[in-house]
């Protein structure tokens, strides 16, 4: 996979499309989602999620949850509903959302039996034109069509790591499957950066494994590093975005200077918050 340091420029007005992905379960995918999703919605970005996870966790850290009846990505994908028509506002000015429901588990079977099967989620965002300035995918822990889908659909790869034992665990084999999807389905696709999760300063494991990835990918990994923080763990049940939640905390700090470094690699026109004039950057 080449490795691209800029994130590289796109023509017009499309929208920069970033998979949020690794297959092992519970790294931070989207808690690191759904917080910078927010940190860029207040740096005047008009954001969307893709909540493209069947347990629907990023819909339900945004505080919503798709009831009965009602229509979610597993729509777009599979009954050809336009995209427009099921994407929310959330209570987060600029931070839209397309939800998950639990149909959605059934789509990566239900999907092989459909014609382009992998591109279906790449054509409904297209058809979305220039409404947002970045989509963010929240992709399931599996390697599956739902994740091919997103990898297809995508400029980027934003691959979470969690400060643990074991952390470069898959990440071959993850990988492995990016440069597949950049072979056969699209070309375009560029990691677009680590982010390290679930730092605890009072391991030396933490700091062991934050070397052992920097030796590894280099440039690629984000200065910032999250911490593992209880605040960034309790946001999801009061359906807020840690900004929101908590902005004061650690965690909202990390994540803030986090987006600063989307805005700057991947060329976002973002401006400075008016909200959080007091926040501690750069802590790690
Ligand atoms: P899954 O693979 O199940 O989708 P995920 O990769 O999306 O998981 P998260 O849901 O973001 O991971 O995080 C897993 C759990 O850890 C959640 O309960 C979340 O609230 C918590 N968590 C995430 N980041 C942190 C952190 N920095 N500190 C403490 N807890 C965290
Ligand atoms: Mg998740």
């Amino acid at each position: 996979m080449k490795v691209n340091e800029s994130g590289g420029e796109l023509s017009g007005a499309q929208p920069r499309i970033l998979a949020v992905m690794n297959q092992k379960g519970g790294v931070g995918k989207t808690t690191t989602t759904v917080s910078v999703a927010a940190a860029l919605a207040a740096r005047g970005v008009r954001v969307l999620i893709v909540d493209l996870d069947p347990q629907g966790n990023a819909s339900v850290g945004l505080g919503i949850r798709v009831g009965d009846g009602e229509q979610a990505v597993y729509d777009v994908l599979l009954a050809d509903v336009p995209t427009a028509d099921v994407v929310r506002a959330t209570s987060v000015e600029n931070l839209f959302l397309l939800p998950s429901s639990i149909d959605l588990a059934g789509a990566e079977v239900e999907l092989v039996a459909v014609d382009a099967r992998e591109q279906r989620l790449k054509g409904a965002l297209d058809a979305l034109g220039a409404d947002y300035d970045v989509i963010l995918i929240d992709c399931p822990p599996s390697l599956g069509l739902l994740t091919v889908n997103a990898l297809t659909a995508a400029h980027n790869v934003i691959v979470p790591i969690q400060c643990e034992y074991y952390a470069l665990e898959g990440l071959r084999q993850l990988l492995t499957t990016v440069s597949r999807v950049t072979q056969a389905l699209n070309p375009q696709l560029v990691l677009g950066g680590v982010v390290l999760t679930m730092y605890d300063g009072r391991t030396n494991l933490a700091q062991n494994v934050v070397d052992e990835v920097r030796e590894h990918f280099g440039a690629q990994v984000f200065h910032s590093v999250i911490p593992r923080s209880v605040r960034l763990a309790e946001a999801p049940s009061y359906g807020e975005p840690i900004r929101v939640f908590d902005p004061e905390s650690r965690g909202a700090s990390a994540y803030e200077a986090l987006a600063d470094e989307f805005c700057a690699r991947f060329s976002l026109r973002c401006h400075t918050p008016v909200d959080m004039p007091a926040i501690n950057r750069g802590e790690l």
